[in-house]
C-alpha cells in the first residue's frame, strides 16, 4: 500500500553531507566552523541546565530577538527564530507556497530549496547561473503562479555573491517575495540586511551554524518586515527553539569579539588555501564564504574526492546534472588545510 501523497512518494528527499561518526577523519565537507564556539555559549547553556528544564521555553525567543535587534538596528518584531535556518526556510515555504504554485531558485545552489518545494507539491523553476556565477534575466522572468524565489547569497557551492544593489533590482522585478539565504554572510564583504526595510518582498535568513560555530545547537533566524513576520509566526511550531538553544544563541551573538576574531582566522586561511590550490593548477572561484569551489583541468573531481577520502580527508563532491561537477572544500584550521594540500600536491 502507498499511503503517501503523490509528490512525497515521487520525491527523493534532501541528502545532507556525510556525517561520519568518527573523530579520525578531517571533515571539510559541510562547512562547519573548525574552531570551538565562544566560551560564553557553554556558560549560558550550563545556567539553563542548572535551573532545570521543566518549563516550556519562551515561544518567540524574546531574549535573542532583543539582542539581535540591537545588533542590527531594527525592532525585535522584525525577527523570527528557528531551529536552524533550515526551519526558517521550511516556515517561509509552507506559509507562501501551495500545491501547484511555482517557486524559483538558481543552480548550482543549496539543494534543500527543491526539497521544500517538492514537499508542497510546487513546480520548480531552476535557473542556471551564467558561467561567471552572475544571474541571468530568467531569474526575474514574469510568471503568474510564482510565489517565492530563493537566493543563497553568498551562494553554495560557489562562494560567490550577488551584490546588494543587484539583489534589490531582482526583488523589484520579481512578482513574489525573495528569500535571501545569508547562511555565510558573516564571511562576506557585504550583505542584504539593509534592503529589508526598503522592500517588504525581501526576507533575509541567517544561521549560527557556520560563523558562530554552532551547527550542533540548531539556531537560525529571519529578518523581515513585521507584517511578514506576523503571518509567518502562524506557521511556526509553538516551541521550535528550545531553552538551551535560545540561551546559547543569545550568548553567541553577544560575543561579537569572538566573531571578529574567528572571521579573520578563517579569512586568512581561505586566502592561503586559494593561493596554494591555484599553484597546484586548480581553477578556483574567489570566495566570500568559509569554503572554496574548485575544479582541476587534468583531474576528475570525483577521483580527487575519493583519493582524499582514502587519505582521511572528507570534502564535498558536487555533481549538478547538465551543469558540471567540482569540489567544495570547507576552510578548516591551518593544520587541516596543510594536510589537504599535502595529499593534493603529490
Ligand atoms: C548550512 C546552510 C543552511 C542551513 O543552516 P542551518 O542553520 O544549520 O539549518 C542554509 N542555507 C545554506 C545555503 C547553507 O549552506
Amino acid at each position: 500500500m502507498n499511503f503517501f501523497r503523490t509528490n512525497i512518494s515521487e520525491m527523493t528527499g534532501y541528502v545532507p553531507g556525510e556525517q561520519p561518526q568518527t573523530e579520525k577523519l578531517i571533515k571539510l565537507n559541510t562547512n562547519e566552523n573548525p574552531y570551538v564556539c565562544s566560551p560564553k555559549v557553554k556558560a549560558a547553556i550550563g545556567r539553563v541546565v542548572q535551573a532545570g528544564l521543566q518549563k516550556y521555553p519562551d515561544p518567540t525567543a524574546t531574549a535573542f530577538r532583543m539582542r539581535a535587534a540591537e545588533l542590527f538596528g531594527c525592532d525585535p518584531d522584525w525577527i523570527l527564530c528557528g531551529n536552524g535556518s533550515d526551519d526558517i526556510l521550511t516556515i517561509v515555504t509552507r506559509a507562501l507556497v501551495d500545491s501547484g504554485d511555482h517557486v524559483r531558485f538558481s543552480q548550482p545552489s543549496y539543494t534543500l530549496y527543491r526539497t521544500l518545494a517538492e514537499i508542497q507539491g510546487a513546480k520548480c523553476h531552476v535557473i542556471d547561473y551564467e558561467s561567471d556565477w552572475t544571474l541571468g534575466p530568467d531569474f526575474t522572468k514574469p510568471c503568474d503562479q510564482l510565489r517565492l524565489a530563493y537566493l543563497a547569497n553568498p551562494n553554495s557551492p560557489s562562494g560567490t555573491l550577488v551584490p546588494p544593489e543587484e539583489v534589490a533590482r531582482i526583488a523589484d522585478a520579481l512578482p513574489c517575495p525573495l528569500l535571501v539565504d545569508e547562511a555565510y554572510a558573516d564571511f562576506a564583504e557585504t550583505n542584504c540586511l539593509e534592503l529589508v526595510a526598503q522592500n517588504e518582498k525581501i526576507m533575509v535568513s541567517r544561521t549560527l551554524s557556520k560563523s558562530y560555530a554552532l551547527a550542533g545547537l540548531r539556531f537560525g533566524f529571519l529578518v523581515a518586515q513585521p507584517q511578514m513576520i506576523r503571518e509567518l509566526n502562524k506557521v511556526r511550531d509553538s516551541y521550535n527553539c528550545d531553552a538551551m538553544s535560545i540561551a546559547g544563541a543569545t550568548a553567541a551573538i553577544d560575543d561579537q569579539n569572538w566573531l571578529a576574531q574567528n572571521r579573520s582566522a578563517i579569512l586568512a586561511t581561505r586566502t592561503r588555501l586559494l593561493d596554494q590550490l591555484r599553484q597546484l593548477g586548480f581553477e578556483c572561484q574567489d570566495s566570500e564564504a568559509n569554503f572554496v569551489w574548485c575544479t582541476h583541468p587534468d583531474h576528475a573531481a570525483e577521483q580527487l574526492y575519493q583519493q582524499l577520502k582514502t587519505d582521511g580527508i572528507l570534502v564535498r563532491y558536487m555533481n549538478y546534472p547538465g551543469w558540471g561537477d567540482g569540489l567544495r572544500i570547507t576552510v578548516g584550521t591551518d593544520e587541516q588545510i596543510d594536510a589537504l594540500l599535502a595529499v593534493l600536491g603529490c
